[in-house]
């Protein structure tokens, strides 16, 4: 959720504050499928697929206590060894649990998202292996719109990059036998997004491509589970923006008038959280600034 101008905030904040929380959710979605809907909103949910052969765990949580928490979940369900994780970004959120819920596994991310840790933790030689975390040693990373197919006990896993949305590097884990999708943060339910180094106009195309899946279950980045329904609201808020904006940008209207001017009275509902720069006035203001300074689109599709 978090962009990384707020990480350093989020982090402090944290730390700072003794946070009491409700159990989380786990809900089942297929037959050894399971969504883990953190009651943290600053930590990110999960995915966890079961089977003999290993478990596969989508996002691990802010921190090691958020991990375990996650794992302690899952050893409800099976004593099984976790041997994947993937991480869908790069955001703290999303992977501080990894060396808690899977000390061994092996972790599965976009080539830019672990470009985006190793840059995110001063390292300024992404390619010495040697400066590399531990958590990140075990990394396999793909690279392309074809993504990565893995085989895990009688299931199916499909895990791809879409090009750049909620950041650079995001990845997207589908589920074909069991109809589910885990989106990271390329969508959050009913809830405006944090928007980082990525690219609106393809993060549309991206969730239209997720839309034109099957599905019955549809695991966000934070918050409550959902379903197609929510998915495409959370579409067409995009689309309403990306429309606004790139009309009163096109007419030179500059962007606090174009932020006074939106018209999003469809959505007065969504969670916003100025914290996080994840309101309408910050989504608007993230897309006016790729209108302003287009980036060329990534070379790794
Ligand atoms: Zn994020």
């Amino acid at each position: 959720m978090i962009r990384r101008t707020a990480c350093r905030f989020l982090i402090g904040a944290l730390l700072h504050l003794a946070v009491v929380c409700a159990s989380a959710s786990v809900q089942k979605i297929g037959p050894d499928l399971y969504a883990y809907i953190s009651e943290n909103d600053s930590s990110a949910n999960s995915t966890f697929l079961v089977s003999n052969n290993g478990i596969l765990v989508v996002d691990t949580g802010l921190n090691a206590q958020e991990g375990q928490k996650l794992l302690n979940e899952i050893r409800k369900i099976s004593a099984a060894p976790v041997r994947w994780i993937v991480n869908t970004h790069y955001h703290p959120d999303h992977r501080g649990g990894n060396s808690v819920v899977g000390p061994d596994a092996v972790i599965i991310s976009t080539y830019e998202t672990r470009a985006a840790v190793l840059r995110s933790r001063n390292d300024p030689d992404v390619k010495n292996k040697r400066k590399a975390p531990p958590e990140y040693q075990l990394n396999e990373t793909f690279t392309g719109s074809r993504g990565l197919t893995l085989f895990v006990g009688e299931h199916e896993v499909r895990i791809y990059y879409p090009g750049p949305a909620h950041t650079r590097g995001d990845a997207i884990v589908y589920f074909p036998y069991e109809y589910v999708v885990a989106t990271g943060d390329l969508f959050l339910t009913n809830s405006c997004p944090a928007m980082d180094d990525g690219d609106m106009e393809n993060w549309i195309v991206a969730l239209d491509q997720i839309l034109a899946l099957p599905l019955d279950h549809v695991v966000p980045g934070h918050f409550e589970l959902a379903t197609k329904s929510e998915l495409q609201r959370f579409r067409n808020y995009l689309g309403d923006l990306r429309d606004q904006v790139a009309r009163m940008h096109h007419k030179g209207i500059p962007l606090d008038q174009v932020q006074k001017q939106l018209d999003l009275h469809a959505y007065k509902d969504f969670r916003q959280y100025p914290q996080y720069e994840a309101t309408f006035k910050d989504n608007a203001a993230t897309y006016y600034g790729q209108l302003e300074h287009p980036k060329p689109q990534s070379n790794m599709r």
